[in-house]
């Protein structure tokens, strides 16, 4: 099953576009903006656009290259996202092995499934997954002119762990990268980046999806269709990204299933409320702040999401 269409983003599709025209695009990028606006697809319609053998203004769509990455099977795309750690310690050896095992065995389920769930709170980018990018760093693209590594929830980089050398050679490669390799970052907060990192990407923006861009999304994405009210609310919830289709699906799963979502929840409240306090401080948004802090704290602790939600909520109106 191929990727769905990518929504929105046309001014900063056309300017990507431009820079790789004129050859001014940034070797190592990170995609910046609010969770959900769809940062990893635009990474992902990225990488067809610099491997499309037919590109005008964007991908080609029919190429061998544009169909392999649509299909999640193109040797030259790296796509690497957090993992949650080993079920039983593994020997250094084993680790690569185990992390490559892993991520294609995510790769498969996303081919089945295109509209993926959001990485687990404990899941990262281990220093398993950093040596497996070094590898592939080093490989030859195999199929098109250049490689693309994308790294998805790059805030979740643990490269201060143990082994320096890898983590130097990670830091080394962003700088410099080999010729016709590219990174492609994908982050909700730069501030969350280790600073060695974020000083050897160049940011750029990601901003909310319109409205319109949403309820298009809603109409043509979402199983089973919802009815014209439906479509309302939940575009009126999104508030320029996907995000209430994670909060329903929050409110609906089975408690101890939904702790990621609602971390993520609670972190998109956060960044929504931080902007809010820049823009107009208040000692209300203020409180907020730390209403959230205070259930994401206790949300990574063994708290029933869906109650700690519910809380939260009333303590919100409370406040708002
Ligand atoms: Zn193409």
């Amino acid at each position: 099953m191929p990727l769905p269409p990518l929504y929105g983003h046309e001014g900063l599709r056309n300017r990507l576009e431009g820079a790789i025209t004129s050859g001014r695009l940034p070797q190592s990028l990170l995609l910046a903006g609010p969770p959900g606006v769809g940062k990893q697809r635009l990474g992902l319609w990225l990488t067809q656009t610099l491997l499309c053998s037919a590109r005008r203004n964007g991908p080609c769509g029919a190429c061998e290259h544009c169909r392999r990455v649509a299909d999640l099977a193109h040797p030259d795309l790296h796509w690497f996202v957090p993992l949650e750690p080993p079920k039983r310690p593994l020997d250094d050896a084993k680790k690569i092995e185990w992390a490559e095992g892993a991520l294609a065995e995510l790769m498969a389920a996303r081919r089945q499934t295109p509209r993926y769930e959001r990485p687990a709170g404990m899941a990262s980018h281990s220093m398993a997954s950093v040596r497996l990018m070094l590898r592939r760093v080093q490989m030859r693209p195999a199929l098109a002119k250049a490689k693309v590594i994308l790294i998805g929830d790059a805030e979740r980089l643990i490269v201060q762990e143990a082994s320096p050398e890898a983590a130097n050679a990670l830091l080394k490669a962003l700088e410099e990268p080999p010729p016709d390799t590219y990174f492609v970052l994908t982050a909700a907060d730069p501030d969350h980046l280790l600073p060695t990192i974020r000083s050897r990407v160049v940011t750029i923006r990601v901003p909310r999806v319109p409205d319109s861009v949403v309820t298009a999304f809603v109409q043509q994405e979402v199983r089973p269709q919802l009815s014209a009210t439906d479509v309302v609310r939940r575009v009126a919830m999104a508030q320029g990204s996907n995000a209430a289709e994670r909060y329903e699906r929050a409110l609906a799963q089975a408690p101890w299933s939904a702790r990621g979502e609602f971390t993520d929840l609670l972190d998109a409240m956060l960044l929504e409320l931080r902007s809010r306090v820049r823009s107009r401080p208040s000692r209300d948004t203020l409180r907020a702040v730390e209403v959230v802090l205070e259930k994401r704290a206790l949300a990574q602790g063994n708290v029933n999401p869906q109650l700690l939600l519910a809380r939260a909520l009333d303590e919100l109106a409370e406040v708002a």
